[in-house]
């Protein structure tokens, strides 16, 4: 008895097997059958034998619309992944690194590179909010970062550590190059028109820090910061750097 439960699943292509079994009976003893038996049987053929690359055909064209389909599907994910992981890895306000990544950044750099740390930080921005709203605010960021990127080299990576704190990473560059670099920051900042309502100036401290390999980016943000901190508190609008900055940079002299 037949169990429904593993019943075989119907033939799609009954009428062409009952076609082909006839037309190969047919052939077998051709010479005993009457002409209109052979013709019954050639058209039976051709019927099914049209059907099927009628099938054919429409299949074909299917799949090759569902592999279009699945082509146009992929690169969409391939460009939402990669939108995706822009957005995990960088400030929305101005595009460059966010805090996550620079660390992931400078502590991937570590495992090979020596590395310097250039972290600053906007004076007296808080004025600058408070006297002309958040949105002049959020413009002085955008136009630091875009003094950072008119100066920094493809090498450094520029990344938002805080609200108006930023960091420039420089893998494998020498000590005096950083100290020249983090002064060409300065000065771009310090001499570019911000326009500001008021026509005052905006201006930025630095802290410098270096590590040989095998550093980690809590040490070198630490020493960068302190050299800030020492920057913000000898008036601010200057370089300070680290103690083992300065130790590489006798070491090169
Ligand atoms: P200092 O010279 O000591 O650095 O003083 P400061 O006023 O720059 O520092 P403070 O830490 O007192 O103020 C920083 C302000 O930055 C406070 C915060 O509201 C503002 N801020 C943080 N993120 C953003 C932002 O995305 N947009 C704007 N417009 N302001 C921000
Ligand atoms: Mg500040
Ligand atoms: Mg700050």
């Amino acid at each position: 008895m037949a169990n429904p439960g593993t019943s075989a699943p119907p033939d799609l292509f009954e009428a062409e097997t009952q076609a082909l079994l006839t037309a190969r009976a047919a052939h077998a003893v051709c010479a005993c059958l009457a002409p209109s038996q052979c013709r019954q049987a050639l058209g039976e053929l051709l019927r099914a034998y049209e059907r099927l690359l009628r099938e054919t055909r429409r299949l074909v064209r299917r799949s090759d619309r569902a592999e279009l389909e699945m082509n146009q599907l992929n690169s969409r994910l391939q460009d939402l992944a990669a939108e995706l992981e822009h957005r995990a890895t960088h400030d929305t306000l101005t595009g460059v690194l966010n805090r996550a990544a620079v660390i992931e950044l400078v502590n991937r750099h570590f495992g090979h590179d020596d590395l310097s740390l250039i972290v600053l930080d906007i004076d007296h921005f808080k004025r600058i909010n408070d006297s002309f709203g958040h949105p002049m605010g959020d413009r002085v960021i955008l136009g630091v970062v875009a003094c950072l990127q008119a100066v920094v080299p493809a090498s450094a990576h520029i990344g938002r550590v805080g609200g108006e704190e930023f960091t420039v990473v420089l893998p494998r560059q020498s000590a005096d190059v950083c100290e020249k670099l983090a002064e060409d920051l300065r000065r771009a900042i310090e001499s570019c028109d911000f326009e500001l309502p008021d026509g005052s100036g905006v201006t930025a401290s630095f802290g410098v820090s270096w590590a040989p390999p095998g550093g980690d980016f809590d040490s070198a943000y630490g020493l960068a910061d302190e050299a800030l901190y020492v920057a913000k508190r000898g008036g601010r609008n200057q370089v300070c750097l680290s103690p083992c900055f300065l130790r590489s940079l006798e070491h090169e002299a």
